[in-house]
């Protein structure tokens, strides 16, 4: 104690600190945690505590009330048991804790930074019963001292569903707001989409609602055309639900909205990485250009078990097959086609035009157009 009495009176009589900067500064020199009351014991030895401004944080720790009430405030509704913070802090703050550190050759001590959020985070533990966390804390708030304001984010939540479309005419996706191209207008109320119905806009807004977010981004299991229904156990996809305040709500495992269905919805920790592999059940109603007998369309029958290659896309992505296809004549210059293929393979394209290899139209000689388009079901 006596060989560090040098230091730490000289610190005090050239300084005004505050008991927390006291406590910071000496910590490593008497060999004792960071603390307020440290700091004191030490100010009171030396005759100075006293109520001037602290030379390097000029009070700010007697000054968290605003800032806190401010946290509190934006944190009120939201779930959480684990949080983070970080600080914004004016330059000077530090610059001056580094100035004192140096010239009394104060070395491995927390910086003021540290020791502010230190303090606040203790305060929001007590009053808010959580734990200040690192790695994914389920709620982020950044204290910002330059403007003296504070914004939050919490951590996603991720849920899988499949859904059943059982009405024509909806797209799946939402498209961008024509007027802004996305990135936000008067138009389309900032939000860069266009606001007519669509699968996606369904699940989004029943999301947004039950967890008060801001956002959900759509990983979907293949897509299909607006006119397309999707039948069976519905086409699976994972929703990203960005900035959710009740993060700890139930979810029904299914639910009717409009012209849409969802099943097997769940919370789950983290969505899959990569791309996911699924097979497709359709059933596809085509026309035909010129009439069409048995036994031309029995010419299709090759495609079972056949490799698909989409000249389109590169050679990679190719390894997608045809494994089961059955055919019935409809009309003169219509048949229906079942198939069970591997996701990703074009089906329009496979039917239409010759991009596709093999190619309904080229086998059968006979110009072909997709009617309707229906998926059965999807197998993951
Ligand atoms: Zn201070
Ligand atoms: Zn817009």
């Amino acid at each position: 104690m006596k060989s560090q009495s040098i230091p730490i009176s000289k610190i005090l009589k050239n300084y005004n600190l505050c008991e927390y900067c006291t406590g910071r500064l000496i910590s490593k020199l008497v060999g004792k945690p960071s603390s307020k009351l440290l700091g004191k014991k030490y100010l009171i030895n030396y005759g100075k505590l006293s109520n001037g401004k602290c030379f390097i944080c000029k009070n700010i720790f007697e000054n968290f009330g605003m800032m806190l009430s401010n946290i509190y405030e934006k944190s009120n509704n939201v779930d959480f048991k684990t949080f983070n913070l970080g600080i914004i802090l004016k330059n000077s703050y530090l610059e001056r804790d580094d100035y004192v550190k140096s010239k009394f050759k104060l070395k491995g001590i927390e910086n003021i930074k540290f020791g502010i959020s230190t303090e606040i985070a203790k305060k929001i533990s007590r009053r808010k019963k959580s734990v200040r966390v690192v790695n994914e804390p389920e709620l982020f708030i950044q204290v910002n001292f330059k403007d003296e304001s504070c914004t939050i984010r919490t951590k996603p939540i991720f849920v899988y569903g499949r859904y059943n479309k059982k009405i024509r005419k909806l797209p799946q996706k939402q498209t961008s707001c024509k007027k802004c191209n996305g990135i936000g207008c008067h138009n389309c109320n900032f939000k860069g989409l266009e606001t007519l119905e669509s699968v996606e806009s369904k699940i989004s807004n029943f999301l947004i609602k039950k967890f008060d977010a801001n956002q959900v981004k759509i990983n979907w299991i293949g897509g299909e055309d607006q006119s397309s229904l999707v039948l069976g156990d519905g086409r699976p996809f994972f929703a990203k639900i960005l900035n959710p305040k009740w993060r700890n709500k139930t979810l029904r495992k299914s639910l009717k909205l409009e012209g849409v269905s969802l099943s097997e919805l769940k919370k789950i920790p983290i969505p899959p990485k990569g791309s996911i592999s699924f097979k497709s059940k359709v059933s596809i109603i085509v026309d035909t250009e010129k009439p069409l007998s048995i036994t031309q369309l029995k010419k299709l029958d090759v495609l079972k078990n056949s490799q698909i290659l989409d000249n389109t896309k590169n050679k990679r992505n190719n390894q997608k097959q045809i494994y089961k296809i059955s055919y019935k004549k409809l009309g003169r210059t219509s048949f229906l086609l079942d198939l069970l293929l591997d996701g990703g393979i074009p089906i329009k394209s496979f039917i239409q035009t010759s991009e596709t290899n093999p190619n309904v139209s080229e086998l059968l000689e006979n110009q072909c157009k997709c009617k309707s388009l229906d998926f059965k079901n999807i197998i993951i």
